[in-house]
């Protein structure tokens, strides 16, 4: 039987990839939204998350896919009311916020689960799958689009909290923290700041055992999300943002790409078990590159 869940924050990944996952999931009826100003069609709306709360007793679990420096106050809330929660990435804008969280969902008997949608792309699995055994000689992450097409005037972004071009940098990430056999961390960083800003629109980052990433949100005509590798005298290619998986020249049918779906498969299977999933290893990245980053100003960033 479907279990009721509510959707908060009904902006653009909300109607891109949530509805239609909860539509089409068997594990999961959409009973309630909440949000200033998104609606569902034919889904009781909440303006108010308290009163969703309080009036929808019959909805157990909560998903939250406002930016991170507000989901905090509404995590909070909502496993305090004893609801089980499943955060949009990065699942928060500190990690002591999310530690916390974590804390609070144990208190509480809940399921807790930050999410990491492209660690569940189609070509993400084989990749780990054949480094498990290997030992990494290098690997870079390209990681180059458009902020005015993915974030269109999502001036959060770019405030503090917003982690700027790590927003989509943390699916990279999210990715390599998962694929490789063992764990790196920043060495260096240089991080490229409108001068207009408040978070860096480009990144190259520099890691232990001679793994980099470059990120850049001024990517206009083709986008870029790769993670090269080479392990044992072979070479590995995650693209597509990791949907597509090219191994020593040859590309593998990994079948096609359902993050959101499977998110939302894993979310089911959580709560069914009593287990959380609290992952914060591509966050500690962010965190480290913008404790240890070297500063550049660049040109100022404007919507238009
Ligand atoms: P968004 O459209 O700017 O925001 C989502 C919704 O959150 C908004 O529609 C807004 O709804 C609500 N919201 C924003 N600020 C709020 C505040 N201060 N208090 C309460 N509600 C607030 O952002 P998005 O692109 O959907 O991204 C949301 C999250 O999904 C981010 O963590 C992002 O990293 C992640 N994500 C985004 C994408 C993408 O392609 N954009 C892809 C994957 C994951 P109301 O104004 O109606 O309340």
């Amino acid at each position: 039987m479907a279990t009721n869940i509510a959707l908060v924050g009904i902006g653009k990944i909300a109607q891109d990839q949530h509805v239609p996952s909860l539509t089409a999931s068997p594990d999961w009826a959409l009973a309630a939204t909440v949000s200033r100003s998104g609606t569902v069609d034919g889904i009781q709306s909440f303006t108010d998350f308290d009163q969703m709360l309080a009036e929808r007793g019959d909805i157990p679990v909560v998903s939250l896919c406002l930016p991170p420096v507000p989901r905090f106050d509404y995590a909070q809330k909502a496993l305090r009311a004893g609801r089980h929660v499943m955060l949009e990435k990065p699942p928060g804008a500190t990690l002591a916020e999310v530690h916390a969280l974590a804390d609070l969902a144990a208190n509480h008997g809940v399921t807790l689960y930050t999410t990491w949608h492209s660690r569940m792309a189609a070509g993400v699995e084989t990749a780990r799958a054949f480094l498990a055994d290997k030992t990494v000689d290098r690997a870079h992450i390209t990681w180059k689009e458009d902020v005015k097409k993915w974030h269109p005037g999502q001036d959060w972004v770019f405030e503090p909290g917003g982690m700027g071009v790590f927003d989509p940098g943390s699916n990279a990430l999210s990715i390599l923290t998962h694929i490789l056999p063992a764990p790196v961390h920043v060495t260096k960083a240089v991080l490229e700041y409108p001068e207009n800003r408040q978070t860096p629109i480009a990144a190259q980052v520099q890691f232990s055992g001679n793994i980099s990433g470059d990120f850049d949100w001024r990517q206009t005509g083709p986008q870029s999300w790769n993670i090269d590798v080479e392990a044992g005298g072979h070479t590995l290619r995650l693209s597509d943002g990791g949907a597509k998986v090219v191994i020593d020249g040859t590309a593998l049918d990994v079948g096609p790409n359902r993050e959101y779906p499977n998110l939302y498969a894993e979310m089911a299977r959580l709560v069914a078990a009593g287990q959380s999933d609290v992952d914060l290893a591509p966050m500690v990245h962010i965190a480290d590159a913008l404790t240890l980053g070297r500063r550049v100003t660049v040109a100022p960033f404007t919507w238009q």
